[in-house]
């Protein structure tokens, strides 16, 4: 309904415009002739035109449309938030003299209003988009709309953080049956007019008429996109065309009138022939994109805000497809794929922008170096027309050192002439991200911490991403080819639609998304997928970039897939695969293979520019990493990732192994102290084996022991069935193991007898295991190793607790010194894991070596929800945003945070040296280690693979506070 209201005022504009635009072009003469007078009676000339420019350089209040061109523009790089990322940037070229079509930005906050006012735009728009239009028609030497010599226009919208392809762009904007005689006789090209309209009306019908009017196709074919595809190909197929190009003006002119009649027979309305109303269309389309679907659950995946907006860019036309003497591509300073420092893109003469992203055409390396082995045969801008190479070379080189960032940019060529569309900070992979700051920082661009701040912790983690294991890859066959554009490895079953793709991830499938070519609509499928396959596109497809946004494995441009979307089969080289075949894909050489082959870890050991930066943020760290693990060669991975210690070892997980449960089982099921030490006799030794290995792997790096933790019920098994083998296999009746079991039931275990409530129960159990403990440490120390046991008492809520504990695992350290005459230096400390222990934590630190936080459970007490059970709501309220974030993933600041920051306070009050650390898995999480920087603990500790990001935020966090 808003929509349509928003359709009808746009009209209502477009009738008033030509009127309102006359009387701007006047008004503007003036004011253009009353600044000459000023100019000619000041003094001093320069100091003037400075103070003008930085006047100009800031936002102005009112100020709703900022201009740029012929060297002077309104915006600087600085006002993102304002003209988002492109319009900032457009302006910044144009400060910088390089050479870019004029035009204008409508600001981010007239899309703010446009909501707020039910899509309303407010009243000064208009006449300040006429005067900035008919700035840009002074320096173009054309008007908007004159049947003689007509000025273009493209509309773009431009967020203030690039979401690439997630809004929408009209192009060709002004083209009607009045002007296009003119622009024929202009040009003497009536073939690249036609061809303008018949992409003006593809676009606008597609993007004004269609979504933006709130049309909703039944499906994929009822979309009028669809429906003028298939009528250009049915023409083309007529003809027996290859090329788009193929077309000539008198077949462009033909599919145009009948592109007319199926927008009317489809749309229920006429394709508009009036310059203003296809502009204000325009404009009004790039607005309500922002709240299209595509583009919120774009937001919704990368967390933009949605009160942000997008700004709206109105440039003026240049052709890349003016004849073969025009170009248009897109290219990066740096290899965004692989992060090497050599220009790199793609290009295609006699073409327009989409021509380029679409895949339509396979598009042209802009230069010898950026050829592939599918390229070679390609024409290279470099070899083509050298002198604009050159020209452009040295503007992305200059874009780049002005930025000191890799960029992303746009250029058309128009009959011989370089124009930019457009620069952008460029997205990248992990490798790339690292690689790129690394080599940055060493070429004095950057400094080490800018180079750690590029860096996001998540392009870490994507560098320990799996891939394809080499031997397997080569002994199968390979099934087809395509261009690598994620790289990596990743293996799943096909699936052919964005939402097949979502609905079988959610069921807990690993899936392929593999498609003609992607578009923002398939986002949501994009980020199920553990990759995407496509047929058609280049490296600076929609796919590429949005993979390589995310570090997913990816694949583009594989010309050998025939996809048959009804019967959901794809033909790829005479052989036939269906929906949910497994197929694997290795996305760094651009190779894809049937089946399900085996994935080796990452290896970043190999990886240079990773080891360097890793060295420098441990420079520029305060907190610590360390890691949990629970066997030597768990500990051992952690090392070779930079962990500085164990800051949790669960002993428990030792139990459950097949030399030890029976041991277990017998100490639970025995009736005395008696009984239970005998089974823990034959406990010790393997525990002792166990702590030996974890304390040599660490190599003098202290080492956190936790002590027996879960409730004794999950050591015994649940099924009738394995019960009674179980009776049998331990020579106890059944009756008894059931009576057994049932005692041990508990209404809530998680709250129920276990931590330091078994060992102030069973002491010999925390007694077994802290002798285990000592006789490891005392005979590493024999050897002359050096050795850090830390001995931790879990989930204690009062002091008296750990009091007792703590006397139980003295007594037992004390008894292993003294029998091996040695001394190995050990503490006591515990883990910080209810509310309680947080209330009262100073005087739990006058017993206390040292803190653990355990996050796990402390949100769980803290929220009163069972961490087990939380999977049947949480993803819920996340999805409802009743909570931003799962509480079990990332600290819950508000309400847990708080808890640990008493506890900090309380505990050092006491203690003001206490060590304090975190094991709950929020301690590999970036934001959480970024808290826990914060309130002054001295580690975080999580799993093995987690420790490079959590020394990366450690870095980070660091760096963020001294910004
Ligand atoms: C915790 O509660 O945060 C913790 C580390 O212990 P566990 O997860 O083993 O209960
Ligand atoms: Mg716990």
């Amino acid at each position: 309904m808003a929509k349509k209201v928003a359709k009808k005022a746009a009209k209502k504009k477009a009738v008033k415009k030509k009127a309102v635009a006359k009387k701007a072009v006047k008004k503007n003469v003036k004011k253009t002739v009353k600044k000459k007078a000023v100019k000619k009676t000041t003094p001093k000339k320069k100091t003037a035109k400075k103070a003008a420019a930085k006047k100009t350089a800031a936002p102005q209040k009112g100020k709703l449309v900022y201009f740029f061109g012929a060297g002077k523009a309104d915006g600087t790089s600085q006002m993102k938030n304002l003209l988002g990322g492109k319009g900032a940037n457009l302006a910044e070229m144009v400060n910088l003299k390089i050479p870019v079509p004029p035009g204008f930005t409508i600001t981010t906050e007239v899309c703010t209003l446009f909501y707020k006012n039910k899509r309303k735009y407010p009243k000064e728009l208009e006449g300040q988009v006429n005067s900035a239009l008919a700035r840009v028609e002074k320096i173009m030497g054309k008007k908007f709309g004159n049947p003689n010599d007509p000025l273009l226009f493209s509309v773009r919208s431009g967020a203030r953080v690039s979401m690439p392809g997630m809004m929408e762009t009209v192009l060709n904007v002004g083209l009607t049956t009045k002007t296009i005689p003119g622009l024929i006789k202009r040009t003497n090209n009536p073939r690249f007019v036609y061809d303008a309209y018949r992409r003006l009306m593809m676009m606008y019908s597609d993007v004004v008429m269609e979504k933006s009017a709130g049309i909703e196709p039944a499906t994929d074919h009822d979309a009028i996109r669809h429906k003028l595809e298939t009528e250009m190909d049915k023409l083309k197929a007529a003809k027996g065309y290859k090329q788009d190009t193929d077309m000539t003006a008198d077949d462009l002119k033909a599919l145009g009138d009948r592109f007319k009649v199926i927008i009317k027979d489809t749309l229920g309305s006429e394709f508009p022939d009036d310059p203003y109303e296809q502009l204000w269309g325009g404009i009004t389309a790039v607005f309500a994109s922002w709240m299209g679907r595509r583009a919120v659950s774009y937001r919704r995946i990368e967390k933009v805000p949605e009160d942000w907006g997008t700004a709206v860019n109105v440039q003026a036309m240049v052709f890349g497809n003016t004849g073969e003497n025009s170009a248009t591509g897109v290219a990066f300073t740096r290899n965004p794929a692989t992060g090497e420092n050599v220009f790199f893109g793609e290009w295609l003469t006699n073409a327009q922008g989409e021509d380029v992203v679409a895949g339509i055409r396979t598009p042209y390396p802009v230069n010898e170096a950026a050829r592939s082995e599918d390229s070679m045969h390609l024409p290279s801008l470099e070899k083509a027309m050298p002198n604009l190479y050159k020209e452009l070379h040295a503007i992305q080189n200059r874009l780049e050192r002005h930025y000191t960032d890799m960029q992303d940019i746009e250029f058309t060529i128009q009959d011989g002439k370089l124009w930019m569309l457009q620069t952008r900070v460029g997205k990248r992979n992990g490798q790339a991200a690292i690689r790129m700051a690394v080599e940055m920082a060493n070429e004095k661009l950057i400094n080490q911490r800018t180079a750690i701040m590029r860096v996001k912790p998540d392009q870490i983690d994507e560098l320990l991403h799996p891939s394809v294991d080499p031997v397997a890859e080569k002994a199968a066959g390979e099934l087809g080819k395509g261009l690598p554009a994620g790289p990596g490895g990743a293996t799943g079953r096909i699936t052919f639609t964005a939402d097949d793709a979502e609905a079988w991830a959610k069921r807990g499938e690993k899936v392929i998304l593999v498609r003609n070519e992607t578009s923002p609509e398939d986002v949501h499928g994009m980020h199920a997928a553990e990759a995407i396959l496509t047929a058609k596109g280049g490296m600076t497809s929609h796919a590429a970039l949005v993979a390589r946004g995310w570090g997913k494995c990816c694949i583009v441009g594989c010309s050998d897939l025939d996809i048959d979307l009804r019967n959901k089969v794809v033909n790829i080289n005479g052989k036939q695969l269906k929906e949910g075949d497994w197929i694997t894909l290795n996305g760094s050489k651009g190779r894809f293979y049937e089946g399900s082959l085996p994935l080796l870890p990452a290896d970043p050991e190999h990886n240079k520019w990773y080891k360097e930066l890793m060295t420098w943020t441990d420079k520029n760290s305060r907190l610590q990493v360390r890691t949990n693990a629970d066997s030597p060669s768990d500990a051992t991975q952690a090392r070779l990732f930079g962990a500085q210690g164990i800051g949790l070892c669960r002993t428990e997980h030792m139990f459950f192994e097949s030399d030890r449960i029976k041991s277990v089982r017998e100490m639970i099921l025995s009736e005395d102290e008696a009984g239970r030490k005998r089974a823990l006799a034959k406990l010790l030794p393997h525990q002792r084996g166990d702590f030996y290995g974890i304390f040599k792997a660490m190599a003098g790096l202290p080492v956190t022991i936790r002590l027996l933790d879960p409730p004794l019920h999950e050591f015994l098994p649940q099924t009738e069935k394995d019960l009674q083998d179980l009776a049998s296999d331990m020579g106890v009746s059944y009756d008894k193991l059931r009576a057994k079991n049932e005692s041990l039931h508990e209404f809530n275990p998680m709250l129920g007898h276990r931590g330091c409530r078994l060992g102030v129960t069973y002491p010999e159990i925390y007694a077994m295991q802290a002798q285990a403990i000592m006789e490891a440490a005392c005979q590493l120390a024999k050897e002359g190793e050096k050795v850090y046991p830390e001995i931790m008492i879990p989930l204690v809520g009062h002091v008296n607790e750990l009091v007792k504990m703590r006397n139980t695992v003295v007594e037992a350290a004390e008894a292993v010194q003294k029998s091996f005459g040695k001394k190995v230096a050990y503490t006591v400390g515990t883990m910080i894991e209810l509310p309680r222990a947080c209330v009262t934590a100073d005087e739990i630190a006058g017993k206390a070596d040292f803190f653990s936080f355990g996050t796990n459970d402390l949100t769980q007490t803290v929220y009163g929800l069972s961490r087990d059970d939380s999977g049947r709501f949480l993803p819920y309220y996340v999805e409802d945003g009743i909570l931003k974030e799962d509480p079990f993933i990332s600290i819950d600041q508000e309400g847990v945070g708080p808890l640990m920051e008493l506890a900090v306070k309380k505990g050092r009050s006491v203690k003001p040296k206490l060590k304090l650390g975190i094991c709950g898995e929020h301690g590999g999480e970036p934001k959480s280690v970024e808290f826990c920087h914060r309130i002054g603990l001295n580690y975080v500790s999580c799993s093995p693979f987690r420790v490079p990001i959590a020394r990366f935020a450690a870095a980070q966090a660091n760096i963020r506070e001294q910004l």
